[in-house]
């Protein structure tokens, strides 16, 4: 291929191309074969933002990739040969190439019945989901651009390649994917785009629960929760259907101004601002889930004021389910799930309290509890500020309890038995007990009296409480 004609800047690239996919470029045509760069790594080089993967489309069929790239000495796997795709794995940098193809008919709305490979790459844009992903670029030939692409780029638009209907009848979960675009690059839907997406949302349903919750999770990693709440309504009760109940939910209480719905849409934003944008997933999850058990625990009392009991716990098992449907990881869900369930803990300043809480934090998700107590913060944060201004009061309080609970780490409390000056078989030696399920609640008992400041963590006095008062009582818990 040589030396490029112009530079990546001609074009508006940010980026010059990597080195490995230059080679992989350079393989194919010197093989005989027509290749481009396409898709996500050209899309975020025009918009100045690093990509995490580099695409090539060829007019190469797999095999031939495969016999090419291997001439040269680079490995290959067929990682999806039925759709034409290889990964060449180029001075230890995989880069993905799919020889130029167009779909058959969607009669599933998810699966094409046919894949069909073309000798022309101008077909294997057309099949590409929204103009912003079906731009080609070649250091040479620079960029091929059929659909207005880097226009739509430059006015921060989505908008489907051809008739968005059609587009999102043959692949319902395109509708998520401009939505999870429109959120990660702050653009809007085009109009026609948006009104056939809005009619192709029920047709997730089709759609594999662990497809939508990698699309899910895209949306929610952008911190733009509160947008795709708010302005993609549809797609998103579509997506999780336990959220569609607390559309327009009045509360029916003197803390809440907005409905349940609107309500989560500002803890989200919220969680955003107080953490400046950097929210952990997980955070940003447990806002957007913290009260979806409202409409299934709503009470009204005599005097017609609206109660929740219960709301966390529930919201906890119903948030448990919903992830699991979306196959996320367990650990992933149990923090996620461990926020909302203490969403409305009450904490306060003392080194009790947030001993308690902490301990509480890391039975539920052992080795997370110092992570995840700031995280509750924020979440309680902004939940106090979504209600009505007098409850934004607690803000401050909690600014307190952020620093008591600083001060409280500082002095390394103990937050599980293992951290106890005493193991196992020192309650066996001292109680004269066998090993069984009564180590363990001793263990569980000395270490809530730790917690609550009865006795020092110092092995002498553990052995002393041990050997004379005997388990502390129940309730401590
Ligand atoms: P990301 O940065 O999220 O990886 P991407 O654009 O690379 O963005 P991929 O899902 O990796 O997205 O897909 C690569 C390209 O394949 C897209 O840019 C698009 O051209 C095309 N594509 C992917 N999924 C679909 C789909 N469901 N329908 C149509 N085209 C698709
Ligand atoms: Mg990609």
């Amino acid at each position: 291929m040589g030396q490029a004609a112009v530079s990546f800047s001609d074009y508006g690239l940010a980026y010059d191309l990597p080195a490995h996919a230059y080679r992989a470029l350079d393989v194919l045509e010197q093989a005989g074969f027509e290749a481009w760069v396409v898709g996500g790594w050209v899309r975020d080089a025009l918009r100045g933002a690093p990509s995490h993967d580099v695409d090539i489309t060829t007019s190469a069929r797999w095999q031939e990739t495969k016999a090419a790239m291997e001439s040269a000495g680079i490995p290959v796997h067929e990682t999806g040969i039925a759709h034409g795709t290889v990964t060449a794995v180029v001075d230890g940098e995989p880069i993905e190439i799919t020889t130029y193809r167009v779909e058959g008919d969607y009669s599933d709305h998810r699966h094409p019945d046919e894949v069909r490979f073309v000798g022309d790459v101008r077909e294997d844009l057309a099949r590409r989901d929204f103009t912003v992903n079906a731009i080609a670029y070649h250091p040479v030939r620079g960029l091929l651009d059929p659909f207005g692409g880097t226009q739509d780029l430059a006015a921060g638009v989505i908008r489907a390649v051809g008739d968005p209907r059609r587009r999102f009848a043959e692949d319902a979960l395109r509708v998520l994917r401009a939505v999870r675009f429109a959120a990660r690059m702050g653009f809007v839907v085009e109009e026609k785009t948006h009104a056939a997406l809005v009619e192709a949302a029920p047709g997730l349903a089709d759609i594999a629960q662990e497809r939508i919750g990698q699309e899910l999770d895209g949306i929610v990693r952008t911190g733009k929760a509160a947008w795709a709440l708010l302005a993609e309504t549809e797609v998103m009760c579509a997506a999780i259907p336990e959220l569609a109940p607390m559309v327009g939910f009045d509360q029916r209480s003197p803390w809440h101004a907005y409905d349940v719905y609107e309500h989560t849409a500002r803890v989200c934003r919220a969680c955003e601002e107080f953490t400046g944008g950097c929210a952990s997933a997980e955070l940003r999850w447990a806002a957007m889930l913290h009260d979806v058990a409202k409409p299934p625990t709503f009470t009204v009392d005599a005097s017609g004021r609206g109660h929740f009991f219960g709301h966390p716990k529930a919201g906890a098992k119903m948030a448990q389910a919903i992830l699991q449907r979306l196959a996320f990881p367990k650990a992933y869900i149990a923090r996620i799930c461990t926020l909302i369930r203490f969403h409305d803990h009450v904490m306060h300043p003392t080194s009790r309290s947030i001993r308690r809480t902490l301990v509480k934090l890391e039975q539920a998700c052992p080795g997370d509890a110092r992570a995840l107590v700031y995280q509750l913060i924020d979440l309680k944060r902004a939940d106090a500020v979504s209600k009505v201004p007098r409850a934004a009061l607690y803000v401050s309080e909690l600014d307190v309890i952020t620093a008591a609970v600083r001060q409280e780490l500082l002095k390394r409390p103990p937050l599980r038995t293992t951290d106890l000056a005493v193991n196992g078989w020192d309650v066996i030696d001292t109680l004269c007990i066998a090993p069984g399920p009564a180590v363990k609640r001793v263990l569980d008992e000395l270490l809530f009296s730790v917690v609550n400041g009865e006795v020092e963590n110092d092995r002498n006095l553990l052995l002393a409480q041990l050997k004379g008062a005997g388990p502390v009582p129940q309730a401590l818990r």
